[in-house]
Formats: C-alpha cells, sequence, structure tokens
C-alpha cells in the first residue's frame, strides 16, 4: 500500500518521482515500508511554525524545521540542502511573506501558509524594506495622525505581499492556525486523523490560555507605546491594544538619522523608559535611541529563532519583560 504522502510526493514532482519513490519507501530495514517512512514528513520554515507543527504531530509525523537555530529568518537563502528538505516534505508549513525564498520554493499542492487561516493586518512592516522603505517610515508617522494605513500598504509588494507576516506572535491567531493545521494534518494521513484533531485542540486550548494572560497582564499600563528594533510586534500590539513603533521595518535596514530624531521625539511624548532589541539583531541603534531618550533596553524576543525555552514560556517572558517596561500593574 503507498501511503498518502508518497501519492503526494510523487504526484508534485515529476521529474524526481521515481527517486523519491524509493527514498520513501525503501529506506531503512526490511520491515513494512509504512511503518516508518509512511509518516507524514512536515517541514517547519521557521520557529515557530516548528514549535506548532510538533505539538500537533506528536508520534504521527516527523518535524524538520528549514531555519537552523539562531538564523534570522527574512534573508534565509536556500541551499541544496534545504532544497532537498523541501522535495521531500509531505507539507511544508510556512507563511507567506516571511522568507521570499521559501515562497518561491513551495509546491502549493504541499504546503500550508498560515496567513491564509486567519485575518492578517495591513503591511508596516518587512514587505516594504528597500527602496521602499522611507515610504514605510512616512506611512507610520501618518498613521498617527490617524490617516488609514492600509491605503499605503498597496505599495509593499516587494515580497509579494500586502500584509504584516508576523502572524504567530498573537496566540489567538496562533490557536487558529493551530485548528486548521490539524486539519490539514488529518486530510494528509487519514488513518491518524482523530490524533491530529485531537492534539491540535490541545494546543490551541495552551495558546487562548497564552492569550488570557497576556491580555489580563497588559490591562492597565503606564505607557502602552512600543518601540521596538524591527517591527515585528504589530500583531501582539494590535490583539493587547499597545502602540508599536518599530524604529526600522526590517532587520537588517539601517534607520537615517532624522528615523532616530523622529523615534525619540514619540519615545519622549509618550513617556517610553524602554526601547526594546532582540537576540539577532545588532542593538547598537536601540542603544543610541535609548540614550537620546534617557531610556534602558531590554529584549524582547520576536520568536522568529528558537528561544532557550519553547514559545509559550519565551512569550511569557516577553509578558514579563512588557509588564516591567510599560509600568503595568497586575
Ligand atoms: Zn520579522
Amino acid at each position: 500500500m503507498m501511503s498518502g504522502h508518497s501519492r503526494l510526493r510523487a504526484a508534485g514532482l515529476l521529474a524526481g518521482a521515481t527517486l523519491l519513490t524509493t527514498t520513501a519507501c525503501g529506506a531503512g530495514s526490511g520491515a513494512t515500508p509504512e511503518a516508518a517512512d509512511g509518516k507524514p514528513q512536515v517541514l517547519a520554515a521557521f520557529y515557530p511554525l516548528q514549535w506548532l507543527s510538533e505539538q500537533i504531530a506528536g508520534p504521527d509525523a516527523q518535524v524538520a524545521v528549514l531555519t537552523a537555530p539562531g538564523v534570522e529568518p527574512h534573508d534565509l537563502e536556500l541551499g541544496a540542502q534545504q532544497m532537498a528538505q523541501l522535495e521531500d516534505a509531505t507539507l511544508t508549513v510556512y507563511i507567506k511573506g516571511v522568507q521570499p525564498a521559501v515562497d518561491e520554493a513551495v509546491d502549493p499542492e504541499r504546503s500550508f501558509d498560515a496567513a491564509t487561516a486567519v485575518a492578517t493586518l495591513p503591511a508596516g512592516g518587512h514587505a516594504e524594506e528597500g527602496h521602499a522603505g522611507e515610504e514605510g517610515h512616512a506611512e507610520e508617522s501618518h498613521a498617527e495622525e490617524g490617516h488609514a494605513e492600509e491605503t499605503h500598504a498597496e505599495e509593499g509588494h516587494d515580497h509579494g505581499v500586502a500584509y504584516d507576516p508576523h502572524l504567530w506572535l498573537d496566540p489567538s491567531r496562533l490557536a487558529t492556525v493551530a485548528g486548521k493545521l490539524g486539519e490539514r494534518l488529518a486530510a494528509a494521513d487519514p488513518a491518524h486523523a482523530q490524533g491530529f484533531k485531537d492534539r491540535a485542540a490541545t494546543a490551541a486550548a495552551s495558546l487562548t490560555a497564552l492569550d488570557k494572560e497576556l491580555a489580563t497582564g497588559l490591562t492597565t499600563c503606564a505607557t502602552r507605546t512600543m518601540v521596538t528594533a524591527h517591527e515585528a510586534f504589530g500583531y501582539l500590539a494590535d490583539r493587547y491594544k499597545l502602540k508599536q513603533v518599530g524604529i526600522t521595518l526590517d532587520p537588517e535596514t539601517e534607520p537615517s538619522p532624522a528615523r532616530i530624531d523622529e523615534v525619540a521625539k514619540l519615545a519622549k511624548a509618550e513617556k517610553v523608559t524602554t526601547i526594546f532589541t532582540e537576540a539577532l539583531v545588532s542593538p547598537k541603534v536601540a542603544e543610541v535611541l535609548a540614550a537620546e531618550v534617557g531610556a534602558k533596553t531590554a529584549v524582547l524576543d520576536p520568536l522568529e529563532s528558537k528561544p532557550s525555552g519553547d514559545y509559550l514560556s519565551a512569550m511569557r517572558g516577553n509578558l514579563k519583560t512588557l509588564q516591567s517596561a510599560l509600568g503595568c500593574t497586575p
């Protein structure tokens, strides 16, 4: 019997079908080929999707991650090994707009784009990097004055999306993704459908509990403005009624002196005490800004790479950091 994923794989890859089928069914011992190799191979594009995939996979699927720990995911380039991983995967779990190289390489028949599972927010982030960067900043200051960001978001087509892709930083949205991913895996491997669905429900419940903790913990704060190194936290800000001011749109972009002045003025006006940095981005710019404003710096984790704990513990760490920096009373 040919497993579901082998069929999908053969259908999706005409050129390599023979070789890949051999790999799928012929590896290992003389035991029934389905025993080990029949499990769906889930390839998560980067950490939060890896964590979610692992929760849902349990013992019924194997999960690998495309972006190695400690690597900034946005500018990932795909080498031969990663192309092979993409070819071998039963299902690639990604978010269109985060990693342009992955967006181009995925097979639509064998992929799950988490951005299709939830309502997205308009871009204020990475899609406008490069030549459109200055316009992106202008858009932010206009937004302060109440102009609609949506009209400008259309310009952010560099990476093919007009929405902000950092949706994993809202646990309630990630809970929705969990349910849809569970259904997708259940369809890919009907023999284990119940397990996938049950574990997806458990993951969604953990995420919903986390969402409640964040909502409660961020209810009453001295300031609701968070100045961040790059604009990764739009969903968190939206969900918990905070205002994100990103120094840069993209981790790779150096802000102009004018931009730093602009953010400094805003930070002073909003009584910001802390400028947030992140592990994978040099803190230099944030430190310059903090000195100008008379603020300190603290690390807020955008979870673009594996934290020391897991998604849940890192988000709880972010909650503590936010409560302290924004002066929230429990
Ligand atoms: Zn990012």
